[in-house]
């Protein structure tokens, strides 16, 4: 089985271990060899610049995540991490003091600014530090892809201190808690960007394509308006379905109850159906999963309730399960 899901960081990182758990455990009790592929498109607006490394907090959040390196606790950054030269640099006053870049994850930024500089293109250097970490389980690839291999950054045009400000999505939501009212946000970078290699061809060759429940204004948010990709989500034969973020009418973790208001959605499960819209309509949705104290009334958009919340591994392989189950009907 050939499964497209799109994600952002950490609530995308985790409902993938669902996903590869259903498919492991569906490879495990077949006789044929089986040969399931998931094709992770990941957001790449969050990337950044800090201390001259290139950063990607969504694409390292899902390899850590998979690759079982990850601070579990934290959701984010590597298990056991150390601070020391985050307390230099701070010591130095170097600025950015608010983005914490541990021991152990510079490595990572340090071989990804360094193959970057030598100009190999960010779906090849995810591919090669991907290697590292052992994504696959039985039976089952998994493959990273950056939505793009061109630069696109989720900037924030916002008031702060009573001045208006464009601050990168990073600043906004780790120096200013997400708290400066928002007038825009604002992919730069997007009208020269198109999909990173494979990734239209995946989506046309899915047999699932699954929207995590990820962030939907600066996670799948930046996905989506890569020219090109919405079309082809609108094209595919396979039945793409989403998960709700929002969870008994309000986010589990994040801001994304900041980001919604900002372009006008409600922060609610109906809210983020509509929002994403029905493909029957001029939206995305074949089917939308809300939890099982939501509702969503969405023409067009076959709806599912059951229980959202990722509270341990058997619970997000139930959701998954519940999303391939979808979009096999
Ligand atoms: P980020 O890039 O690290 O912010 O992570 P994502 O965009 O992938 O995920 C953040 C979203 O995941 C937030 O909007 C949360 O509401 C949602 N989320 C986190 N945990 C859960 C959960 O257990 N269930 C559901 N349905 N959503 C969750
Ligand atoms: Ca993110």
């Amino acid at each position: 089985m050939r499964v497209v899901v799109l994600a952002g960081g950490v609530g995308g990182a985790r409902f993938l271990l669902g996903v590869r758990a259903v498919l492991k455990d569906q490879a495990t009790h077949q006789n044929s060899t089986p040969d399931n592929l998931i094709q992770v498109i990941v957001n790449t607006g969050d990337d950044l610049t800090v201390h001259g490394l290139r950063v990607c907090p969504d694409l390292d959040t899902v390899m850590y995540t998979l690759g079982d390196g990850i601070d579990t606790e934290r959701g984010w950054g590597r298990r056991a991490e150390t601070w020391q030269a985050k307390e230099e640099l701070t010591a130095y006053g170097a600025e950015p003091s608010w983005f914490g870049l541990g021991d152990r994850d510079i490595a990572t930024h340090l071989i990804r600014t360094r193959m970057l500089d030598a100009g190999y293109p960010l779906s090849e250097v995810t591919a090669a530090l991907c290697k590292r970490w052992q994504l696959c389980a039985t039976g089952t690839r998994v493959q990273l892809l950056p939505m793009s291999d061109q630069r696109v950054e989720t900037h924030v045009v916002c008031q702060i201190d009573g001045v208006r400000r464009v601050v990168h999505f990073q600043e906004w939501w780790i120096a200013h808690h997400a708290q400066p009212p928002v007038e825009e946000f604002v992919f730069v970078g997007l009208d020269q960007a198109s999909a990173g290699p494979g990734i239209l061809d995946a989506i046309a060759d899915a047999d699932a394509v699954l929207l995590a429940p990820s962030n939907p204004v600066v996670s799948i948010g930046p996905i989506l308006a890569v020219p090109g990709l919405r079309q082809a989500l609108r094209e595919t034969s396979a039945k793409v379905v989403g998960l709700s973020p929002i969870v008994d009418g309000a986010v589990v973790r994040g801001m994304a109850d900041k980001c919604l208001p900002a372009i006008g959605v409600p922060v609610s499960a109906e809210g983020v159906a509509r929002h994403y819209g029905a493909r029957k309509a001029d939206g995305i949705l074949d089917g939308w999963l809300v939890h099982e104290t939501d509702a969503a009334d969405v023409a067009g958009v076959e709806v599912g309730q059951i229980p959202l919340l990722m509270r341990s591994p058997e619970a997000t392989a139930a959701m998954a399960s519940a999303a391939l189950d979808f979009c096999r009907c």
